[in-house]
């Protein structure tokens, strides 16, 4: 039996819509084998999630998708099964989480200040305890305030990367984000390289100082890839002996990422868990 396998998820421990606990049975009732919870900055999401896995019998793989930056360009990194004590990466983690709190400040300000409607009160309240703030959370206050009708039109036409609203954060350098997740025994794979912001895409020279500090695989099969780039990333992984994953990205109702749209091969895992030293994976129900 082949296994199911999708390694990129969201709770609302960050951004999406269900609980750790109800995702990963989410994951379980559409079928799904092994899932892996990324939730951004965090891994405040792995307790739970793991304790869901056992009780769904369905394999989980810990891990987290860091934002990072270099010269004003996000760039998302996945880090699986490290050590969530680490000293060294929690910091980094945490430093972000908290100018993702002024950041957002200074966009409720700016709308404010146009005449939107939006309250730092009414974001937060859109969050989970504990939860990573972001731009989705704004978006969902614009919901309810009936500003838009769904997150969709609130990134189209107030919080997009371009917009007048649209405020940086801190994030950690992604060749700096490798290392750390290196050092906490962790996989550092590359999160969907190829999305399109701001018409800009990942600089190769970034994507190649990443890969020498120990990159070890890329998120070739998501949806935000075109077929070229899809190509382009299985090209790279052929040249630098990368593992490929492919992933949904999952959001709950957040997003339209449906779980397991796309799915990374048994190999991958396999070599991804064989890599790993930091903390233990959940191994899936025996066929
Ligand atoms: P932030 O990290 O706060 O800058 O927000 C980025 C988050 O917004 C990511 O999790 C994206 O998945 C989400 N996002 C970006 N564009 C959209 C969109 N058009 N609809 C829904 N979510 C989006
Ligand atoms: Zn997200
Ligand atoms: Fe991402
Ligand atoms: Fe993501």
């Amino acid at each position: 039996m082949t296994l199911t396998i999708d390694l990129h998820t969201h709770s609302h421990v960050s951004d999406g819509t269900e609980s750790p606990a109800d995702l990963v049975r989410s994951a379980a009732a559409t079928g799904l084998d092994v899932v892996a919870l990324t939730d951004h900055d965090t891994v405040r999401g792995w307790d739970e999630a793991r304790a869901a896995a056992k009780e769904n019998q369905i394999g989980l793989v810990p891990g987290i998708e860091i934002s990072c930056q270099r010269e004003g360009r996000s760039i998302h990194l996945l880090g699986y099964l490290f050590d969530p004590e680490d000293v060294d990466l929690l910091g980094e983690i945490e430093r972000a989480r908290e100018s993702r709190v002024t950041r957002m400040d200074r966009m409720v300000e700016a709308m404010a200040a146009d005449g939107i409607p939006i309250s730092i009160e009414e974001v937060r309240a859109q969050l989970a305890p504990g939860a990573t703030l972001g731009r989705p959370h704004l978006a969902d206050a614009l919901v309810t305030a009936g500003v838009v009708p769904d997150r969709a039109v609130a990134f189209r036409d107030y919080l997009h990367n371009e917009s007048r609203y649209y405020r940086g954060h801190y994030a950690v350098d992604p060749v700096r984000g490798v290392e750390l997740v290196l050092a906490a025994g962790g996989v550092p794979v590359i999160a969907h390289p190829f999305t399109v912001t701001r018409g800009r895409t990942l600089d190769p020279a970034v994507l190649d100082e990443m890969i020498a500090a120990g990159l070890v695989g890329i998120e070739a099969h998501h949806r935000d890839h075109t077929d070229e780039s899809v190509a382009v990333a299985l090209d790279l992984a052929r040249a630098h002996d990368l593992l490929v994953t492919g992933s949904s990205d999952y959001h709950g109702t957040g997003k339209p990422n449906r779980l397991g749209e796309n799915r990374t091969a048994p190999d991958a895992l396999e070599r991804l868990l064989g890599l790993a030293t930091g903390s233990p994976a959940l191994a899936p129900r025996k066929a």
